[in-house]
């Protein structure tokens, strides 16, 4: 059973066929998928859902807390529904893969006082980033292939 489908229906939001497969594509562990992959894995379970449904759905539920948008690196915006558990996120240069990661200790404690300019600071993002397992592999046979694709 959905998690994220489970938090909206406790917070009374009214689940049209359109927004519940909005939310059923959000659905999931490590999931940040940009607006146009929602809008495409929609569409291939309801086809008249619009791009403009799945965007304003989608602002919905930033709005509401219950999905976060994860930026990274300039590319598309990301949706992320882990928005209750505080992660940071593990970034492949290779291939643009997220793996939400729960690091030691608070990041926010990490920032000393005299690093802080008198700011009240409230959230702190790290991104992690390095080559996944799939590019690792990938980095190796074009290796031994001489080129790289
Ligand atoms: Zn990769
Ligand atoms: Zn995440």
């Amino acid at each position: 059973m959905s998690d994220l489908l489970e938090r909206l229906r406790g917070r009374g939001w009214r689940l049209t066929s359109q927004r519940r497969v909005v939310a059923e594509v959000l659905d999931g562990e490590h999931v940040h998928l940009t607006a146009d992959e929602v809008h495409a894995r929609a569409a291939a379970r309801l086809p008249e859902i619009s791009r403009a449904t799945v965007y304003n759905t989608l602002g919905e539920l930033v709005t509401l807390g219950e999905v976060l948008e994860v930026a990274t690196d300039g590319r598309a915006k990301r949706y992320d529904p882990n928005a209750h558990r505080a992660h940071q996120h593990l970034v492949c240069s290779g291939c643009g893969a997220i793996r939400d990661v729960h690091p030691h200790g608070d990041p926010l404690a990490a920032l000393p006082a005299a690093e802080r300019f008198g700011f009240a600071v409230t959230t702190a993002e790290v991104t992690y980033r390095g080559l996944c397992p799939d590019c690792r592999d990938r980095g190796h046979r074009d290796g031994r292939d001489g080129r790289r694709t």
